[in-house]
């Protein structure tokens, strides 16, 4: 199976550290991220309330050679306050606006909002051979199952498909309707598994949820580490009595 190539371009200030380098070399049968090229400086939003809107999205950013998406990375509002934008020709926009905060807010970094959408972007590729632009036809649904195509019409519930996000029932028929690779779920159930809270956030989440029981695993471990120093402290003296 053919990777799909999307290029990432940098639209003006992210005023977000974003790890191109990470996102390129994650490791994909699916997907491949490449650095593209970056616009310094934005001109003037265009649009009501200092919005981006896909006409000068458009004209912005134009398809990247070699690669079959390009997918712009801008820190500002979109048209309907909408964080993903998809223009004609395969050119996606992703905003950070609000949405940097929200995911850092529930622990997870951008780079997880942006590869999650990659893949996205990617299943939509491989399943209808394009990137339907905003409003022709989508496969979002208004209920929230952690699933690529949750229609987050309320940005925060973005969160609920960035740790392990899946392909929910629906959206798989929708892929097994049409032709595609027989290794694209596999390959998909396989990679979306590994993007992930880290194990930090996923212990912090853990005790959250089970503070009684974090409570005596702790008191158990104090005391398991007290008798096991007791007990070596015993011994030393056997060995090296000067030390009582
Ligand atoms: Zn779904």
């Amino acid at each position: 199976m053919n990777p799909v190539r999307i290029s990432l371009v940098t639209l003006g200030s992210l005023k977000q550290p974003v790890d191109v380098r990470s996102l390129s070399r994650w490791r994909s049968n699916i997907l491949a991220i490449t650095h593209g090229d970056s616009v310094a400086h934005l001109q003037d939003a265009e649009g009501e309330d200092w919005t981006y809107t896909d006409q000068q999205l458009e004209k912005l950013l134009a398809p990247a050679a070699g690669a079959e998406i390009t997918l712009g990375l801008i820190n500002a509002r979109l048209e309907g306050n909408f964080y993903l934008r998809r223009l004609p020709q395969n050119v996606a926009v992703l905003s950070l606006y609000e949405m940097a905060e929200i995911v850092q807010y529930e622990n997870f970094s951008v780079d997880t909002f942006i590869l999650r959408t990659a893949y996205e972007l990617a299943v939509l590729f491989k399943v209808e051979g394009r990137i339907p632009a905003t409003g022709e036809f989508s496969w979002a649904h208004d209920d929230i199952r952690g699933c690529l195509f949750d229609m987050c019409s309320s940005k925060g519930d973005i969160v609920f498909s960035l740790h392990r996000p899946c392909l929910c029932g629906a959206c798989r028929n929708q892929v097994l309707e049409k032709r595609v690779d027989v290794n694209l779920l596999p390959s998909l159930d396989k990679e979306l598994r590994r993007i992930h809270k880290t194990l930090f956030f996923r212990l912090t989440d853990w005790i959250k949820v089970h503070p009684v029981l974090t409570l005596a695993l702790t008191t158990f471990l104090a005391l398991a580490v007290n008798l096991a120093s007791s007990a070596l402290f015993e011994k030393a003296k056997r060995i090296w009595p000067w030390i009582a």
